[in-house]
């Protein structure tokens, strides 16, 4: 006979997004007993793992794609974090400059143009002219044709967050709450039942009956809504991003102008947050029909994510043939070629810096997580903000927009949305919640 846990509310899937939602539950609400599900052995090991993404706490400034209203919200949701990390231990975060850098007369204009729509968000964000780039950036400058036109946005608040830190983080805070808290680790849950008024989540190590649900699984997280009939019209575009790493090059977080149409950030170079003497260059983006990079049992995942209906098929092709991302695929392909994929990242990365030579670059082999991109199905487009399905006393989260930034507001939105399922005698502790975030960031 297989054991049967109890609890109000199962989280499954202990990346950055189940952490939170478990640290936010645990803390400011008055749930009780709370199980989350992970199927590694590990914490945070797929896309919040610090070697899977680029480690960067978004705040919308210096992101050239984020509209204003988005760059308020994501700001907000960034601040949140900033509080948390704040005298806490420095394996968490880093503050370095970070800047967006423009090159060639038409991005100058195009940046110059968002400062001033942007400096009244962002009043800490700075002009720099070609002179001031190289005091703080002397290698984005040096062997640049003097002819050709760059300027920075830049900012001396930018962190660098070791998000796999910050979910181990969250896990331990929630144990010092009078909570009964358990975490099954090597879990997977295999599926997940509706029974009259409540969820039982079938796993490994055994069953879970719980009355409400939140899913922070990634992309695995639309199969078990589709399979409880939600979210049956989205797909999956899995985009895999990889890293090459060099020594030594940059201080702080250089970004570059956004291509329009693509929801992902452009290539960008960084200082490893474990050892920032290592400068990442990257993210490429490649469309992979896995759910996880590196795990090949998850095409099979993939498959079921409406990848294998006529519209799942129709969409994925039709958003790849437009000419935009086409081209960019395309780029994002040859990298993989055999000793010319790194002369073609190189020409890319030269845009950051110049005399940036072949042997500096090596790629980070095994590096890199995969973006779920969510796919309407019906409009055959992809959805360009968060994916969150919201069913009856579950909640799927997807991909949070901007992946890691966002994951304490989402917390908060979830933990809100969860205290609402389970009804009366439940409530989110407002008060303590405010007197934690909102006073720090005020301060
Ligand atoms: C290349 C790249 C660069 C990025 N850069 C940034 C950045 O600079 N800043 C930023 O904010 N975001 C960034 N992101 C996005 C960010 O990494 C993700 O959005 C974020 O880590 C998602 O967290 P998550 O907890 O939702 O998912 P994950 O971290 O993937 O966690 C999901 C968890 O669910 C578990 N799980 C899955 N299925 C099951 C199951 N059946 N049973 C039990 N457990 C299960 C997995 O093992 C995993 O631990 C980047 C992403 C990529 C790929």
């Amino acid at each position: 006979m297989e054991k049967e846990r109890e609890c109000e509310v199962a989280i499954v899937g202990g990346g950055i997004t189940g952490t939170a939602l478990l640290y936010m539950l645990s803390r400011y609400s008055s749930v009780r007993k709370i199980i989350l599900l992970e199927k590694n052995r590990r914490f945070a090991e797929i896309n919040s793992s610090s070697e899977n993404n680029s480690q960067t706490l978004h705040f919308g400034d210096i992101e050239t794609n984020y509209s204003f209203e988005k760059a308020k919200i994501v700001k907000e949701a960034a601040e949140m974090v900033v509080s948390y990390v704040k005298g806490r231990n420095r394996d968490l975060f880093r503050v370095t400059h970070k800047m967006v850098l423009a090159v060639g007369q038409e991005e100058v204009a195009e940046l110059r143009d968002r400062y001033e729509r942007f400096k009244a968000l962002f009043p800490n964000l700075r002009l720099l002219g070609r002179k001031e780039i190289e005091l703080l950036e002397p290698r984005v400058v040096a062997g640049r044709e003097p002819g050709e036109e760059i300027l920075a946005l830049c900012s001396e608040d930018g962190y660098a967050v070791n998000f796999q830190k910050l979910s181990e983080s969250f896990v331990l805070d929630s144990l010092k709450e009078e909570k009964e808290v358990e975490f099954l680790l090597s879990a997977r849950v295999k599926e997940i039942r509706r029974e009259k008024d409540f969820y039982l989540l079938v796993a490994d190590e055994g069953l879970v009956r719980a009355r409400a649900v939140a899913v922070a699984a990634g992309p695995h997280g639309l199969i078990f809504a589709q399979s409880l009939g939600y979210g049956t019209k989205s797909g999956i575009l899995p985009i895999s991003g990889g890293f090459y790493r060099a020594e030594n090059v940059l201080r702080g977080k250089v970004y570059t102008m956004q291509v329009d149409k693509l929801p992902f950030a452009a290539i960008h170079g960084d200082p490893d947050v474990v050892d920032p003497r290592e400068t990442r260059f990257g993210p490429t983006a490649k469309v992979l029909p896995l759910l996880e990079r590196g795990s090949y049992r998850t095409f099979f995942d993939f498959l079921r994510t409406s990848a294998f209906t006529l519209d799942g098929v129709w969409s994925l092709l039709k958003i790849v043939s437009d000419w935009v991302i086409l081209k960019y695929v395309i780029k994002n392909l040859a990298y993989d070629l055999p000793i010319l994929g790194k002369w073609f990242f190189l020409r890319d990365a030269r845009k950051i810096v110049p005399l940036l030579k072949y042997a500096d670059l090596s790629y980070l082999r095994g590096v890199g997580g995969i973006r779920p991109q969510v796919v309407d199905t019906r409009t055959k487009k992809m959805e360009m903000g968060s994916a969150k399905i919201i069913g009856d006393k579950a909640i799927f989260n997807i991909t949070p927009s901007p992946g890691a930034s966002v994951c304490l507001k989402n917390a908060e939105e979830d933990a809100k949305m969860l205290v609402g399922f389970l009804g009366e005698g439940h409530r989110f502790k407002e008060d303590k919640f405010k007197e934690d975030f909102l006073a720090k960031i005020n301060s």
